[in-house]
């Protein structure tokens, strides 16, 4: 038996990715009433498992994906300014050598084939110029420093590669916490007025004349309720065809795209903070990524993904694939047994027709379909760089079929704890320290990061460490579970350690297990203090 839930909304959200939750926050804001499903945790998916870069991605210049990049480059300030805590500039250093290769299908490398063809798909000097030329200017920066040619010899970016590589590109873009850009936009939608249910899985979805009807499961306590709304978003991320499908039986057209991704992590590989830029002889590329200040993060792969429902993991394969290309570059060779962690995802693009996984637009796809009643919007691929405007897009769509008080509000509103200025971290983790002076730096450098402001309030009374209650390893304490568990919807050990830190990096098995017995009883308490 279904409960039915109380309210009637104007929109129901399948998905709390990063599109979903980003689109629950702009609705909400404009003052439209908002439920939203997520059938695991928030970010469980491909939210978590990104690159992480907030970047105009510049290979997409290479396919002619001007609107995306431009889009993209515009858009990587604006966040900035938004979130000085989760994101930050980084510089990416781009090591030349004369054999780099085009990927074979890109509108650009066909065009120089037949232009030049003695360069045989060879990517020539000139035209990486070309294109951080493209991307230093298309994209209006203030914030973020431009190009810049870099020798190689004698500097600390030169010292972790293999000696022949001489000149460098150094450019910009920047880096995201993509699991907790996902967390906060949830915060804030939640604090502007919307629903956000996690463990919830939406089971089907029908009209009912002008309305929704909407059925969702709650997998830990397996009760089921119905929801009714006004417009249905289906924000599945890798899930999006089978929602069409299986939960709203829908005989629509369009398809998505299945391409997987994978990073390895090791044991930090360079002494600075810039980031590399691999060119390989396939045509790909790779990034390696200063992570977690003691590890290096280098990713990802694009294999063929079908089916959603396997859970993506990086294949012996992939990891000697990403191995052997970052030995093509870096002094000292890597094997085997410096990955420490390994994480996949699953991009999910529309499906363009094109021939392979890399060559697949990264751009999105907004649908509407209004079939017989009540009015629902698909969203196809998209970026975690672009999901503001995503959501404006989408907004606009949605306020067609159901009108909101408020016009576009997000450009320049700081997310939860993103309230202080770009150059600001090293301010609040001083007074932090001021305030709470058993804070170590590298301990109040870890919350601002993942906090900011709000470090103030997970903090707030302590005078010594014990006050922060039990203490679970590597800084962890129960005052930050506990707002953790309270304001970003974590109710397992692997929400925290995986997707609103990543201090399962550092912590031990028996320290883990010792958060999860805590967190479970915490859950039973909060069970029976709602009954
Ligand atoms: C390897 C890789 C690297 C990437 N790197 C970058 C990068 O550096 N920069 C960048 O800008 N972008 C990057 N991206 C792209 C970006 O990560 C994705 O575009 C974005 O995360 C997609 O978000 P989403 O909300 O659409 O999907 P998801 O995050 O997958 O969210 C969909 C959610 O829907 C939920 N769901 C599905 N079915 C149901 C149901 N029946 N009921 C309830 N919930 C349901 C799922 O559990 C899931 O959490 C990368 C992607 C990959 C895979």
């Amino acid at each position: 038996m279904s409960e039915r839930s109380a309210q009637t909304t104007d929109l129901f959200i399948i998905g709390g990715g990063i599109n979903g939750c980003g689109i629950a926050r702009d609705a909400a804001g404009r003052g439209l009433s908002v439920a939203l499903a997520e059938m695991n945790d928030i970010a469980s998916a491909t939210s978590s498992s990104s690159t992480k870069l907030f970047h105009g991605g510049l290979r997409y210049l290479e396919y002619f994906e001007f609107r995306l990049v431009r889009e993209a480059l515009v858009e990587r300030e604006v966040l900035l300014r938004a979130m000085p805590h989760i994101a930050w500039p980084m510089r990416f250093v781009l090591p030349y050598h004369k054999d780099m290769r085009f990927e074979s299908d890109t509108p650009t490398s066909r065009l120089l084939s037949l232009a030049m063809p003695w360069m045989k798909g060879r990517r020539p000097a000139w035209l990486i110029r070309l294109g951080l030329f493209l991307y230093d200017t298309l994209g209006g920066r203030q914030i973020l420093p431009g190009t810049r040619t870099l020798d190689l010899r004698d500097t600390p970016e030169g010292a972790a590669l293999k000696l022949h590589f001489a000149k460098a590109y150094e450019y910009s873009d920047c880096w995201v916490e993509d699991s907790r850009l996902v967390a906060l936009n949830a915060r804030d939608a939640e604090i502007r007025g919307a629903r956000i249910m996690t463990r919830s899985k939406v089971l089907s979805a029908q009209r009912e004349g002008d309305l929704w009807r909407v059925e969702t499961q709650n997998t830990e306590t397996s009760a089921k309720t119905v929801h009714y709304a006004r417009m249905l978003v289906n924000a599945g991320g890798p899930w999006v065809g089978d929602i069409i499908q299986t939960k709203l039986r829908s005989n629509s057209q369009d398809g998505v795209r299945l391409v997987r991704g994978s990073h390895i992590v090791t044991r930090k590989l360079f002494d600075h903070g810039k980031c590399y830029f691999f060119q390989g002889t396939d045509g790909r590329i790779i990034f390696a990524i200063p992570y977690e200040t003691d590890f290096t993060l280098i990713g990802t792969t694009d294999a063929e993904h079908d089916d959603p429902s396997v859970k993506p993991e990086c294949t012996p394969e992939e990891r000697d694939y990403l191995l052997n290309f970052a030995n093509q570059y870096f002094a000292e060779d890597l094997s085997a047994e410096d990955v420490v962690w390994t994480y996949s995802g699953v991009r999910p693009l529309y499906d363009d027709g094109a021939s392979s996984a890399t060559a697949a637009t990264r751009d999105y796809t907004l649908k509407v379909d209004k079939a017989g009643g009540a009015p629902l919007l698909n969203i196809f691929g998209g970026k975690i760089t672009t999901y503001r405007r995503l959501a404006e897009a989408a907004m606009d769509k949605i306020t067609a079929e159901v009108p909101a008080s408020k016009g576009a509000w997000t450009a320049g509103v700081a997310l939860p704890g993103g309230d202080f200025p770009v150059d600001g971290v090293a301010a609040l983790v001083a007074e932090l320290r001021d305030t709470y002076p058993f804070l170590t730096e590298a301990w109040a450098l870890r919350l601002v990061r993942a906090y900011g402001t709000d470090a103030r309030h997970i903090l707030a009374g302590a005078g010594a460490v014990p006050d922060l209650g039990q203490d679970f390893g590597a800084t962890l304490s129960e005052a930050e579970v506990t707002w953790l568990m309270e304001h970003e919807f974590a109710r397992t050990a692997e929400d925290v350690i995986w997707r609103r830190s990543k201090l399962g990096l550092r912590l031990s098995a028996d320290q883990v297990a010792t958060l999860e017995a805590w967190m479970a009883e915490q859950r039973a308490q909060m069970r029976a203090a709602a009954e």
